[in-house]
């Protein structure tokens, strides 16, 4: 650096300029020469960062500089600044605005209908400087352009050419200055452009070509039918290529794909290597073997295996709803899973791949909340690579003012300071150069990176369509424009990279093909290796009652619990948490009966011991909402934690247990993503209070519930949602098991209402150990956690199992017995305390544990031996129109008729009620007395 940054410019004259430079080296500190930089930070600081200097502290800091300076050393005339110097900063300055706002003076919109003003700093003259300055020179600071010194002319030339062409680069939002200054580099070092090889572009000219191909076969074929067309956006499949193959040769070994339907049949075709034989057979309607309901074309999940320069790489397409962009969440669950079987903490073997459309990216709140996700320690994944598909509508809605409120669609992105590239579709070679370097600060980085692929759909919103009804002017344009293909195909005929027989030959091939029913993938891998992803076969073509057995080793549940007591020297635990380990030592020696927490944490125990990994996560699950859990215990002296499961004996498998952030849409969809990829695991989410899986509600209906019916992908999540009347208000009271029933079809579900320890633990065990893989949706108690007759012993874990239905208890005559009650949940602990303190003797109560699948043959069994019975009774403590009432009643009516013909299930519990529970506690006190009173008279 020269030396006209000495300490001559320290002259209060200079002040202003001073100050502008600072202000720049606030926002960019590379932004400014290396000896300004190294001036500002010593500067003294007068906030709580070393960049938070104001202004006048800088000015004033400066000013008393050079009154010292002038007293010791008289300034010179020679030495007063030069309005040169003055420019130099300008031109600092001008720098600084293009990395920044040069993207708005890009040329992004294929179609050439955006109408934006260029921002007024992009220009010379906003900084002073005129056409006049063109030819003088001036140091390029950190520009990287190859030399230290730049005419303006070449200077305000290569800013143009970098940021303003067919590429928008936002980066400066980034804080981290080495990851800016990796993206100024990359970009500026070739201008925003850098030159391909013929053999490549004519590889691009291929994938484009198959992509039109695609689209306009299948508008042949099948005419009018929908397929939610790629065309406009055919740039997505060279992307698509460009990411695989760079990324294998980094040596991923996986990758999984979420997106909507848009292009989805082109990706499949042309990316995945579906054979189009088997998609033309989709498009005639015809039914995949084995699924009951299946889904349509445009949803379909597909995997295959790939070949690239770093070897074979998987590929899997999620299968997606039409909710758009709830399958993001679903694919990090999915390679979390993936890259946790591979050991891959960083992320370095498996990369997840988000499409969107760009209308979804603006507007769902999901979109968000992945990206909130993505550096937390239980849900990264190590970067996703962000595709937007922008084809600048939402369906029929395309102005800015009614789509979003954001600049671009692409905004929300900053809040975890991803880079994003907007790119012209219609530029493909531009396409492929940001393609390169999202996967590169990916790879680099381990972050998340946007491309917003600028295109346009040309036939509406599907092929059924006619959009220019609510779209007139785009469609005009649309009518009038090439395909990107026919462009760049254009292009290179004109730059003699290929002449108009090779293109044609291109076009041929790819139609041949399809006629042929050939796969048109060239890296196809024919016979994959399976290594790369997990054998299911296992877990297929069971039923619920497939045989199990969830019993366990007396000594070694004993020698386990004993393990998990041993804390690490020094290590202080809370009080009352070390009064709750006590008790469990006691427990574990059958010196006090044993509790639900105790229970559970036997159960991931003994799970662990013979294999299986445990993930559990959600809100507060290190300790339970309730304190019962406590499988993360805090040192008291330095915050440090400890995870006694994580330490149970040498090379065990993993033990996953993290707290939730405050979300439930994304973190139920990433762990049915992280379930539906790992079978052998027990994977729980559990609910603070079980009415927050409301927030969730669409990962349930289109996921949890009807996933294998609809896709043939098994589940084996398990959900756990505190559930029970305390008199807390219409909040938390319910988990809402309607809802859970009301889904419940062809065995899709397990829903349980455990009431005992043993029950929780065996229930756990039997979601692993039996090959079944359901979800289970599981309603927790909450005073049940602590309630003294809520006991089990531990022979009840070593030996006896999971029941669907328990029998009464207390030692009845059942021959006496003229009344029987149903209940599932804590409801049952209020009657047999009722019961017994009344003395009855004509009265059993019957738990249904399970309610569903509901087990009639159980209830059945257990019916056959009360003989008298008159009265048979349903009692829940939730409203009637809310609770198992109306979803399960059925199932109990039909046990009951069966039994004998005259009884009919009469029903005591709360009245129908449009709130789940009332909020004063002497209201709810009276309404609990009076539907225990019915179940013992209606
Ligand atoms: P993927 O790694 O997701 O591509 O899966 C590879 C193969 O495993 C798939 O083609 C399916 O045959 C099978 N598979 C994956 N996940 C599941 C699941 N949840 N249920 C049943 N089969 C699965």
């Amino acid at each position: 650096m020269q030396r006209m940054w000495n300490s001559a410019h320290l002259s209060g004259g200079n002040a202003a300029y001073v100050e502008e430079l600072y202000e720049l080296y606030l926002h960019d500190p590379n932004a400014v020469p290396e000896e300004w930089r190294t001036y500002f930070q010593k500067l003294p600081a007068d906030g709580n960062t070393a960049t938070d200097v104001s202004h006048s502290t800088v000015r004033d800091h400066f000013v008393l500089l050079a009154k010292n300076q002038r007293r010791a050393q008289p300034v010179s005339a020679g030495s007063v600044s030069s309005e040169h110097e003055k420019k130099q900063v300008e031109v600092l300055r001008l720098i600084q605005a293009y990395r920044m706002r040069g993207h708005q003076a890009a040329t992004l919109d294929p179609l050439g209908l955006w109408q934006r003003k260029v921002p007024a700093d992009l220009s010379i003259n906003h900084y002073g400087l005129t056409d006049a300055d063109l030819d003088t020179t001036f140091r390029t600071g950190e520009l990287y352009i190859g030399k230290e010194e730049a005419t303006l002319r070449e200077i305000h030339q290569s800013l143009q050419q970098t940021y303003c062409r067919t590429i928008g680069a936002e980066f400066t939002h980034i804080v981290d200055s080495d990851q800016r200054k990796w993206f100024q580099q990359r970009l500026e070092s070739v201008r925003g452009r850098p030159a391909f090889s013929a053999e490549v572009q004519s590889h691009l000219l291929e994938r484009l070509t198959a992509a039109e191909g695609l689209e306009k076969y299948l508008g042949t074929k099948y005419p009018g039918t929908k397929r939610f067309g790629l065309e406009g956006g055919e740039s997505l499949i060279p992307m698509l290529d460009e990411i695989i193959q760079r990324s294998g040769s980094y040596g991923t070994k996986e990758i999984v794909i979420g997106m909507a339907h848009r292009g989805r049949l082109n990706v499949l075709v042309n990316t995945f290597g579906k054979n189009p034989r088997d998609l033309f057979d989709e498009f005639e309607g015809k039914k995949v073997e084995g699924l009951s309901s299946g889904d349509v074309k445009y949803h379909q999940g597909f995997s295959s295996n790939v070949m690239t320069a770093g070897g074979e790489v998987h590929l899997a397409l999620a299968f997606n709803p039409s909710h758009l962009e709830i399958v993001s969440p679903v694919v990090e669950g999915s390679v979390r899973a993936r890259q946790d079987r591979r050991q891959d903490k960083a992320g370095d073997k498996v990369l997840p791949i988000s499409i969107h459309g760009d209308a979804a990216f603006a507007g769902q709140g999901v979109v968000m909340e992945t990206f909130q996700m993505s550096q937390t320690r239980g849900y990264r994944t190590g970067g996703t690579v962000h595709i937007v598909i922008n084809n600048q509508v939402g369906f029929t809605t395309s102005r800015q003012d009614d789509s979003r409120s954001t600049e671009y669609a692409t905004d929300v992105a900053k809040m975890i300071q991803a880079p994003i590239f907007h790119v012209n579709g219609d530029d493909p070679e531009a396409v492929l150069f940001v393609t390169q370097l999202a996967v590169d600060y990916r790879m680099q980085f381990k972050r998340d990176v946007v491309i917003d692929l600028v295109c346009y759909r040309r036939r509406g919103h599907n092929e059924a369509d006619e959009p220019s009804g609510t779209q007139p002017l785009m469609y005009q344009q649309i009518a009038k424009q090439r395909t990107t293909r026919e462009l760049y195909a254009d292009a290179l005929i004109q730059s003699s990279v290929l002449d108009d027989d090779r293109v044609q030959a291109k076009i041929d091939e790819y139609r041949t093909a399809l006629d042929n029913g050939q796969h048109v993938v060239k890296s196809l891998v024919k016979e994959p290796n399976k290594e790369l992803f997990v054998d299911w076969r296992p877990y297929l073509g069971h039923t619920w009652t497939a045989r199990h057995d969830t019993r366990f080793e007396l000594k070694t549940l004993q020698e386990l619990s004993a393990k998990l007591l041993e804390i690490p020297e020094g290590f202080v635990v809370q009080r009352q948490v070390s009064k709750i380990l006590e008790d469990r030592q006691k427990m574990g020696a059958g010196g006090l009966p044993i509790n639900w927490g105790y229970a559970e944490t036997m159960a991931y125990a003994t799970l662990l011991f013979e294999g299986h990994p445990v993930r559990i996560t959600g809100q507060d699950v290190g300790r339970g909402t309730f304190s019962h859990r406590h499988a993360a215990l805090h040192n008291q002296k330095d915050a440090g934690t400890y995870l006694p499961l994580q330490n149970l004996f040498d090379k065990q498998p993993s033990f996953e247990l993290y707290d939730s952030y405050l979300s439930e849409e994304a973190v139920l969809a990433f762990e049915y993503g992280y379930s539906t990829t790992t079978p052998n695991a027990l994977v729980i989410w559990e609910a603070q209070f079980g009415d927050f899986a409301n927030g969730a509600q669409v990962v349930i209906d289109q996921f949890i519930t009807s996933g294998e019916h609809k896709w043939g992908r098994l589940c084996g999540l398990t959900m756990l949602l505190p559930h029970g009347y305390e008199g807390q208000g219409p909040e938390h009271s319910s988990a809402r098991l309607e809802r859970y029933l009301q889904l419940c079809a062809e065995h899709n579900i397990q829903v349980c209402m455990p009431t005992t320890p043993a029950q929780i633990y065996h229930l756990l065990r039997r979601q692993v150990i039996r090959p079944l893989r359901k979800p289970l949706v599981v309603l927790t108690p909450k005073s049940l956690l602590r309630h003294k007759l809520a006991i089990s012993t531990l022979e009840d874990l070593a030996e006896g199992s999971f029941q669907t239905v328990i029998n009464e208890i207390d030692s009845i005559d059942p021959k006496k017995v003229e009344r029987l009650v149903l209940c599932s949940g804590k409801v049952y602990y209020d009657l047999l305390e009722k019961r017994r303190a009344e003395g009855r003797e004509d009265i059993a109560i019957v738990r249904i544990e399970q309610l569903y699948p509901f087990p009639e043959d159980d209830l059945a069994e257990v019916l056959a031996q009360y003989k008298n019975l008159k009265h048979i009774v349903w009692c829940q403590e939730e409203p009637m129109n809310q609770g198992a009432w109306y979803c399960s009643q059925h199932h109990m009516r039909r046990v009951a008729a069966a039994h004998n013909k005259g009884l009919f299930l009469e029903y005591a519990g709360r009245d129908a009620s449009a709130s789940p529970a009332c909020g004063y506690a002497s209201m709810h006190a009276e309404q609990q007395e009076k539907l225990l009173q019915d179940a013992f008279t209606v």
